[in-house]
C-alpha cells in the first residue's frame, strides 16, 4: 500500500508505503495553535517508511509529559506535515490532511480528550483518550 500527498503549495512532497500503527486525532493545545483548528489528525508510522521531497521547516518544543515534540512543516506555505515525540522514537505521525487518499486509513481513536474545545468534540464511536493511550 503506497499513500502520496503534498503541502498546500506543492513545495513539499511525501510517500509513505504499508499501512500505520495507528492513526487518531489529536486535540491537544498545540496541534490547535499550530493548525488553527480544532485538532489534527495522523497516521503513525515507522520512521523508514515515510519519504520527503523538498524543504521541512521544524519546530520543537517540550510537552506537559516531559518529552519532546517537533512539528514539521512547509516553509513556504506552512502546512502541517510530520509529527515526531521523543516519547515514541523511530514513529513518525504523517498529517492526514496532506495526503491525496486516506479514505482507508481514517483515525481508530482520539488523544487528549480533555483539551477538545466544545464546538470539536472527539468523533462519536471510537475511544478518546484524556491524553495519550498507556503505552505498552
Ligand atoms: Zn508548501
Ligand atoms: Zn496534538
Amino acid at each position: 500500500m503506497t499513500h502520496q500527498g503534498s503541502c498546500q503549495c506543492g513545495a513539499v512532497n511525501v510517500e509513505i508505503t504499508g499501512e500505520p500503527a495507528m492513526s487518531a486525532h489529536c486535540h491537544c493545545l498545540d496541534c490547535q495553535k499550530s493548525t488553527g483548528a480544532g485538532h489534527l489528525s495522523f497516521a503513525f508510522y515507522p520512521a523508514d517508511k515515510v519519504k520527503i521531497t523538498g524543504e521541512l521547516s521544524r519546530y520543537t518544543s517540550k510537552t506537559d509529559q516531559g518529552n519532546t515534540m517537533s512539528r514539521s512543516f512547509c516553509p513556504v506555505c506552512g502546512s502541517r506535515v510530520l509529527g515526531e515525540s521523543s516519547g515514541f522514537p523511530g514513529v513518525t505521525g504523517v498529517a492526514l490532511g496532506i495526503l491525496d487518499s486516506s479514505d482507508d486509513i481514517a483515525p481508530t481513536m482520539s488523544f487528549y480528550a480533555k483539551r477538545a474545545r466544545k464546538w470539536d468534540q472527539p468523533v462519536e464511536g471510537i475511544p478518546a483518550f484524556d491524553e495519550l493511550p498507556p503505552h505498552e
